[in-house]
């Protein structure tokens, strides 16, 4: 039977659901051109404002310079530069492990890690918001998964208690939630871990750069980076180029370079991308203050929006939930928002539960405080503007 792609999409139309793109004509900074029109960025992975830093470009100019651009091969084969085992050695140091890997990105390294290590006969066990990637790995390796309730301790202990048969057991988990912006219990993880024989892997996306006292991430954040096995993160958000890592013991580390397809068929990143992140994560070991300058902006933000009466998911990341309610108003107040000159999406259904549509908020460290006041009081005006304050909680 011939697929019929254009009824599948009419369905999806009908529904909401259709995806479009918006052309960026700038870099991913606080100010950037949206369509030809200046706008304020409050939705970027650039948390560190590293992303346009020409410190970073110019380190990469100089690597294609000397290296050129396309690396023409696997590191297997004829991929591995120098400067790829470089960035390898410093992933490892930044996350206090023996050895790290790189992969292409982010997406690659959680299909590769998960699918390689685990397979039929072992269980692992994933809360119910991990991302997308950590989904796919866990599909592709064969093991049995069970997905916990977000961050429930009780339900992953509940779980647990039925894995006694399987061979290896792995907890799986976002360090940073990317939709919610909370940080994972790993305290109670970790020793629901050790109790059971399970494995503990974390993906630190959203962490790494933002949290704990050198920004290694959440296992520093908690003091616990002896007793997760694998960290795995990505080089495309704080630290400002792209690629996706983990950072683990030297054995496993061996074990994934011999088993993970996505590191073993693919051709290494480019000898530009590589540097930059050299760079990257040297700024953010030498340069404190930006961290503390990020968590500063959140804080005012976050602060800011509750104090005019709007419900936020609780936390201290730069990840900011504004909670609307119907998708249909949160749609409506993203679209206001930018009529005002700001940029931040609605996140609807099925992203997010029912009622629960939000504008997510993500903040920057090169964000100036005019800004954040501008962003404020724009949030204030479409808020009133649509009903969505309580009078009682009007302080402003
Ligand atoms: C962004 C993200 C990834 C994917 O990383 P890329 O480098 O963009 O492929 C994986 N996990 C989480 C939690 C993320 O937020």
């Amino acid at each position: 039977m011939k697929v019929d792609i254009n009824q599948e999409l009419q369905q999806i139309q009908e529904k909401g659901l259709f995806r479009t793109l918006r052309t960026m004509n700038a870099a991913s900074d606080p100010e950037t051109i949206l369509e030809g029109k200046k706008i304020l960025l409050f939705s970027s992975n650039n948390y560190l404002g590293l992303a346009n830093d020409p410190r970073l470009k110019e380190k990469a100019i100089e690597a294609i310079q000397q290296f050129g651009i396309g690396s023409g091969g696997s590191r297997l084969t004829t991929g591995n530069f120098c400067l790829h085992e470089q960035l390898e050695q410093d992933i490892a140091a930044f996350k206090g492990k023996e050895a790290s890997l790189i992969f292409g990105s982010g997406f690659l390294a959680n299909v590769g890690i998960i699918s390689s290590l685990m397979e039929s006969g072992d269980v692992i066990l994933s809360d119910a918001l991990n991302h997308a990637s950590i989904i796919d790995g866990c599909r592709l390796s064969n093991a049995d998964t069970l997905i916990y309730h977000h961050v429930d301790m009780n339900d992953l202990e509940k779980k647990l208690q039925r894995t006694s048969s399987y061979r290896r057991k792995l907890i799986v988990t976002d360090g940073v939630f990317s939709m919610d912006g909370n940080i994972a219990p790993l305290p109670a993880i970790v020793q629901l871990a050790q109790k059971y024989g399970a494995m503990v892997m974390v993906d630190d996306a959203h962490a790494t750069g933002v949290l704990g006292k050198t920004g290694a991430g959440t296992a520093e954040y908690f003091g616990l980076t002896n007793q997760i096995e694998l960290l795995m993160g990505t080089l495309s958000k704080s630290v400002g180029s792209e690629g996706g890592y983990v950072a683990a013991s030297r054995s496993m580390i061996h074990y994934l370079r011999n088993k993970a397809r996505t590191f073993i068929f693919q051709t290494s990143l480019s000898p530009g991308v590589i540097a930059a992140s050299i760079e990257g994560i040297r700024i953010i070991h030498e340069e404190r203050e930006r961290r503390i300058q990020l968590l500063e902006n959140a804080e005012f933000l976050r602060t800011g929006l509750k104090k005019a009466g709007f419900s936020l998911v609780d936390g201290t990341t730069p990840i900011l939930a504004v909670l609307i309610g119907s998708a249909q108003d949160a749609v409506r107040f993203s679209k206001r928002l930018e009529e005002e000159g700001i940029f931040a999406p609605a996140i609807r259904p099925p992203t997010v539960p029912e009622g629960m549509s939000r504008i997510r908020l993500t903040v920057m460290a090169t964000h100036r405080r005019g800004q954040l006041e501008y962003a404020l009081q724009t949030f204030l005006k479409i808020g009133k503007e649509m009903n969505l304050l309580s009078a009682n909680n009007l302080v402003y």
